[in-house]
């Protein structure tokens, strides 16, 4: 199966809709994956800082939790009246609870320190006022005041008796505190903070640098329809909830979580450009991944189609190359020819191009060296062919060219200058063997199809084959014709002998001293519907080419045999009646014995029939024709040489050959008038024949000139128009039933009318 060529240009297409697939595959992708990061972000910050938050309130807890159980020691130490011992007691605490300092202050104002330390007493009411208010209170990040450094306060009272007698406090560095504030979930890119209801902060991870947190989203534009304002009464009513903000070019997320601290809240804070960095990242990963497939994907489809070129070169190759010569082969040419046609504007000749004799170059010379004139043959053609001519080699040794063509002159030329080349160039080394060719030619100059034209070359090539030299021949219309007619007579040669078309006539031969009728000739007509009467010369020469002459002779000379016994029941002379028989009986050994068979089917006496064989036929095959001649007399039948003088007479045949009588040719007649030698040849030949004790008959004897000068030679027998036309049987019976002598033409001659 040839599969559809995909064009370059569609190549290109395809590569840049699947880059732009690919393209837009990307930036969805990327798209998506933002946003599924962004919520996946989202969840991840709320989780964390919900844990943030949880442990922060844990640890407040823990803390207080830690410091109420000091207290409990504490209260019961009271009225303290051992200050160094409760200062050693709260330093010993402090020790192993991760305060900076702890404090007592009693209800009169006396200050208890776990390491000595002045505090204002500002400070200290402060503290005591706050923690008697709530029971505990917990401060927001302060300076320390005798240090200066960030602490928290965290307080809880003492009581006795149910009631409250002072308050045990702790400095908490922050340090405690803010690692639960980092956020290390999300890659130390957020971080959480500690504010007051009002937005001043409390804690945050790195130390708040600003006043209000609020003042700091002043101005940046919140998800949604969320403003400033909004937000503010959201985190004063306690709200628990998440917003997203763009401030410039930056956006975050905000996580807002009230605390059961002090009315604060713990906010967490995470860029999205965390979020777009992984979605970059993830992004760049998928695009070298799809690039990666693409490109292997190109790299697979380039390698298909490069297959695919490949193996339809191949086919190509053994479908349209000839192997041996590298030429087209036949069915290149056949695919081809009318591109090629038009490409030269119909101005132009088909040729078959042919070695003579190329068997023998095999035969001596091997294989390997016929191969390599065929090779060589293609060499000089492919030289001499210009782009848009071509050709192929159709079989063996046989090459068709189609050829611009101008004139019959300059066509020929260029035809035997190509002949020099390749019997130069191709001709077997080592050997004198010449490469022979020759040329069939078709001008092509109907609107045929391309094996019509063929078939043409093909019959110019015939015709070329028959001539000794210069062999180049181009198709005529009549060679066509020819051809036709022999084809149809072909075709319904058999169905005319069943049906009885074929018909013999017969022509008198008589005596020249008395006129009268001596015998007959047989002839063969074919009576055709269409046209009429047909003579032998149409047919015969096919016959023979075709065999199929051998049956028509005896058809006829069955007929003979049946006239002939026809003749004795009506009581009417038997004269011998002479068959013609073709040159190939001489071949075929059932030739006397099928005569035999018919014959004497009949019970005709043998020597009624006469056998005539062509002159040619005999010399070439002197020995055969003795034999069957030999074969013939012993059977009774008398022989003939039919058309003595037509061809290469030899007076050896004459020697060699014991003839029963001979017929010369109608030739030695012609311009018998005008020619004073033509009498003398007639004279001696005449003479020579009878000298040989042989009859001789004239043929073609047309006007009485020539049956006077013929008897006067000598001749025994006439047979021509002069004397009677070749005659239906109906027609010669009426002759023979005149009973001789016939009508006496003039000067001594009879006439058969
Ligand atoms: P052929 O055997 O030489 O026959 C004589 C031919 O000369 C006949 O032509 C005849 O009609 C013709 N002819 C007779 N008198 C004259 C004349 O005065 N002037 C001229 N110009 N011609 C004359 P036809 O019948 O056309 O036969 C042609 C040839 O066909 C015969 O030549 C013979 O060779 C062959 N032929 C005819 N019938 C048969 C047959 O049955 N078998 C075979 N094998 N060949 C046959
Ligand atoms: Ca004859
Ligand atoms: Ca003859």
């Amino acid at each position: 199966m040839v599969l559809p060529r995909i064009s370059f240009r569609s190549f290109i297409f395809f590569f840049m809709a699947a880059a732009a697939i690919i393209a837009a595959g990307v930036a969805f992708y990327w798209q998506q994956v933002s946003g599924i990061l962004e919520q996946d972000v989202k969840t991840h910050v709320a989780a964390a800082s919900e844990e943030a938050a949880a442990d922060f309130n844990r640890l407040i807890q823990t803390d207080r939790q830690v410091l109420e159980s000091i207290s409990i020691t504490v209260e019961d130490t009271y009225p303290w009246a051992d200050p160094a011992k409760l200062t050693e007691f709260l330093r010993r605490q402090t020790r192993h609870n991760y305060f900076k300092l702890l404090g007592v202050v009693t209800e009169d104002g006396k200050v208890f320190l776990s390491e000595p330390r002045r505090f204002s007493p500002t400070f200290i009411a402060d503290v005591t006022a706050r923690t008697l208010e709530a029971g505990h209170y917990l401060s927001v990040l302060q300076a320390d005041p005798s240090d200066g450094e960030d602490v928290l306060v965290q307080s809880v009272s003492l009581r006795r008796h149910g009631r409250p007698v002072g308050a045990l406090f702790a400095l908490q560095p922050p340090e405690r505190y803010r690692p639960l504030l980092a956020l290390s979930a999300m890659g130390n890119k957020g971080y959480s903070l500690v504010v007051e209801r009002s937005g001043v902060p409390v804690l945050g991870y790195h130390k708040p640098d600003f006043g209000n947190m609020f003042d700091l989203l002043e101005g940046v534009s919140f998800d949604g329809k969320m403003t400033l304002p909004d937000l503010r009464s959201a985190v004063l009513n306690g709200a628990h909830f998440m917003v997203g903000y763009r401030d410039g070019g930056e956006r975050r997320f905000l996580h807002f979580i009230p605390l059961e601290i002090n009315d604060w809240y713990m906010i967490s804070a995470l860029p999205t450009l965390y979020v777009e960095h992984q979605a970059q990242h993830l992004t760049w990963l998928s695009l070298i991944l799809f690039v990666s497939i693409f490109i292997i994907f190109c790299a697979l489809i380039f390698y298909i189609l490069h297959m695919r070129a490949y193996s339809n070169r191949q086919l190509f190759d053994t479908a349209f190359v000839d192997q041996l010569t590298g030429a087209d082969n036949f069915n290149r040419m056949c695919e081809q020819f009318e591109e090629k046609l038009a490409g030269l504007n119909r101005r132009a000749a088909l040729i078959i191009f042919d070695i003579n004799k190329f068997k023998v170059i095999n035969d001596l010379h091997g294989y390997e060296r016929g191969n390599q004139v065929l090779q060589r043959v293609a060499r000089v053609l492919r030289e001499n062919i210009a782009p848009e001519e071509c050709f192929c080699r159709s079989t063996a040794d046989n090459f068709v060219l189609l050829l611009k063509y101008t004139d019959r002159k300059s066509f020929r030329a260029r035809l035997s200058a190509l002949t020099t080349q390749l019997r130069r160039d191709c001709t077997v080394e080592d050997s004198c063997l010449m490469i022979d060719v020759a040329f069939g030619v078709y001008e092509v100059a109907e609107d045929i199809p391309f094996y019509i034209m063929l078939d043409r070359a093909h019959l110019a090539l015939e015709n070329a084959k028959k001539m000794s030299f210069d062999k180049c021949q181009f198709y005529d219309e009549s060679d066509r014709k020819r051809i036709v007619n022999e084809k149809r007579i072909e075709n319904t040669m058999e169905q005319a002998l069943d049906h009885g078309d074929f018909a013999v006539y017969l022509q008198p031969k008589c005596d020249f001293a008395t006129g009268e009728m001596r015998g007959a000739e047989a002839l063969v007509r074919w009576n055709r519907l269409e046209e009429g009467l047909v003579k032998p010369d149409d047919f015969i020469p096919i016959f023979e080419k075709n065999g199929f002459i051998l049956r028509l002779d005896m058809f006829i000379l069955e007929e003979v045999a049946r006239l002939l016994a026809a003749w004795n029941i009506k009581g009417l002379e038997q004269v011998p009646v002479a068959v013609n028989f073709s040159r190939l009986h001489l071949n075929d050994s059932r030739y006397i014995p099928q005569m035999l068979r018919l014959v004497d089917k009949y019970g005709v006496a043998h020597n009624l029939i006469e056998v005539e064989l062509t002159e040619s036929v005999i010399f070439n095959n002197l020995e055969r024709a003795q034999n069957v001649m030999r074969g013939l007399h012993r059977q009774g039948f008398s022989v003939a040489m039919d058309d003595f003088g037509s061809g290469y007479s030899s007076l050896n045949v004459l020697k060699s050959l014991q003839f029963d009588s001979i017929k010369l040719d109608k030739e030695f007649l012609s311009g018998f008038e005008d020619n004073p030698h033509a009498h003398k040849v007639i004279e001696g030949a005449v003479a020579m024949i009878k000298s040989l004790d042989v009859q001789v008959v004239a043929e073609g004897v047309e006007t009485r000139e020539q049956a006077d000068f013929l008897r006067h030679t000598g001749c025994d027998l006439a047979q021509g128009y002069y004397f009677s036309r070749p005659l239906p049987a109906a027609e010669f019976e009426r002759l023979l039933k005149k009973n001789t002598p016939q009508t006496q033409p003039p000067d001594g001659t009879k006439r058969v009318d």
